[in-house]
């Protein structure tokens, strides 16, 4: 649940799309008679490998949120007010609480200073909402803070986008106009980028899960060791989406490097 509206199915959706894209670069380049020489065996590894740790991923966030979306938790308290209490404890008042419309659609957003719940998390008591709104709440207090690496996510987002943009038209091009070096280079600059980028959100989420835990028996707003249990089950299944979100950038990085580096021309 990243800042910047980057939602769980977006995200996978996301890279799905990375993944269809760079096969058909793969399938241009190699059957196209572009002359690209490399091991298919070790693309499509990377493509389908990263695709089914992105799966399993997000079945996990599933699992792990409708089996505590179901569980009240012991205060009685929303998902919002559990945001509230830990802001205002926190001396943090400049931050709107607002209701999402999207199923674990939860993010915090920098830019507006908006905490924005999903409408299950935010009016309902489960024990997935409280750690989730504890989560987003993380992020606030990364800000409030001024956390290095929120700030340099924060500052990379332009140029990420900008990266995915490249992925997609770029090469695809350069393919047409039989360029296979040009296209390749930027292939692998684009997806440097890309992992440095997912590289960056690492820390950031998993300190506001570590945040979170911290502070939910802290201000009592979990209590019991069941309760505990249940947010780091919830928590740490999502920030396994972020770890195949970079596995797979850093992958199909490498993949492009050896190409670029070890010369792609077939004699
Ligand atoms: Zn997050």
């Amino acid at each position: 649940m990243a800042q910047g509206g980057r939602l769980l199915n977006q995200r996978f959706n996301a890279i799905l799309a990375n993944d269809m894209n760079a096969t058909l670069f793969y399938l241009i380049a190699y059957y196209g008679d572009l002359g690209l020489s490399s091991n298919g065996m070790v693309f499509y590894l990377i493509a389908f490998g990263g695709l089914g740790l992105s799966l399993l991923a997000v079945w996990r966030v599933k699992a792990a949120y409708a089996k505590y979306s179901g569980v009240p938790n012991s205060t009685g308290l929303t998902g919002a007010q559990v945001a509230a209490t830990i802001l205002q404890r926190s001396g943090i008042y400049d931050v709107q609480i607002v209701p999402g419309n999207q199923p674990l659609g939860d993010h915090y957003d920098p830019l507006n200073k908006t905490l924005v719940l999903s409408p299950d998390n935010y009016s309902g008591n489960s024990v997935a909402a409280a750690g989730i709104a504890a989560h987003e709440c993380g992020h606030a207090l990364q800000h409030q803070a001024a956390y290095a690496p929120l700030t340099l996510r924060m500052a990379s987002v332009r140029l990420v986008g900008f990266a995915n943009m490249t992925v997609y038209i770029l090469p695809i091009l350069g393919l047409f106009l039989h360029q296979l070096s040009l296209a390749l280079t930027v292939m692998c600059a684009a997806w440097g980028i890309i992992m440095l980028f997912n590289l960056v959100t690492l820390p950031v989420e998993f300190d506001a899960s570590a945040r979170a835990k911290r502070i939910l028996p802290q201000l009592g707003l979990i209590r019991t060791q069941d309760e505990g249990e249940a947010v780091n089950q919830v928590l740490d299944a999502a920030a396994l989406t972020y770890v195949a979100a970079f596995v797979t950038s850093l992958g199909y990085f490498l993949y492009y490097l050896l190409v670029v580096m070890g010369g792609n021309r077939r004699n």
